[in-house]
């Protein structure tokens, strides 16, 4: 047994608080190691509302990147499996899922979904935050159970357009969320847009 809790507090204290760690999803992108791979804060916080963790709820999370959302979902009580296709990317959730002092409650799967994904114990919800194709999608769904919730991301016109088909076949929710946020501009200040992204959530 390790002891994260040294880690755990530097987080906390990042996090902006002595206290401990915020209850809330969305924690600041910063406490993560990441690559710029990573669900940024506001999206993360609305796909860990719509995923909806329940404790002792397990979670796949496919193309886990940094592992920022299986980190989150854990925070919430629940067990995840990460699934992430590149090695120093698994690396990353290793040591972000250590840092929060959650290695026994994150799964990390180097592999390619959905072959990876056979035997593996099934969950109670699944987030795709990469790798999204009808092929995939195929595999992720015949392996999910009913009643089981899905989570999808969308930033490509590809991939938003699978989305769009998704909902008209398998029903759930579709929502696109822009965002922008104030930068300076010279001696003012100007709205700096990201990309849009499509979130689809359905319940099979
Ligand atoms: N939600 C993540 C960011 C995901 S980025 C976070 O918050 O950090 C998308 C990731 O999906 C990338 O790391 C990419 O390597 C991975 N990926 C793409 N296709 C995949 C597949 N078929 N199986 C597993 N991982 C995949």
């Amino acid at each position: 047994v390790t002891d994260h809790s040294a880690g755990l507090a530097a987080i906390a204290l990042e996090a902006g608080g002595s206290d401990g760690l915020s209850r809330s999803s969305g924690l600041p992108d910063s406490l993560f190691v990441h690559d710029g791979q990573i669900t940024k804060r506001p999206m993360r916080a609305l796909a860990l509302s719509v995923l909806a963790p329940k404790p002792g709820e397990r979670l796949w999370d496919i193309g886990a990147g940094s592992g920022s959302i299986s980190v989150e979902w854990a925070l919430c009580g629940g067990v995840a499996t990460a699934i992430e296709a590149r090695g120093d990317r698994a690396a990353n959730i290793r040591s972000n899922a250590a840092a929060f002092g959650l290695a026994h409650r994150i799964t990390v799967i180097e592999g390619t979904a959905p072959g990876i994904l056979s035997g593996i114990e099934t969950p109670q919800a699944v987030f795709v935050g990469g790798g999204l194709d009808a092929a995939m999608f195929d595999g992720v769904w015949s392996r999910m159970q009913a009643g089981t919730r899905i989570v999808a991301h969308a930033v490509t016109l590809e991939t938003e357009a699978l989305l769009s088909d998704l909902q008209q076949r398998c029903g759930g929710e579709l929502m696109r969320v822009e965002i922008a946020q104030a930068g300076s501009l010279g001696r003012y200040r100007s709205w700096e847009a990201a990309r849009p992204v499509v979130q689809w959530s359905a319940v099979k």
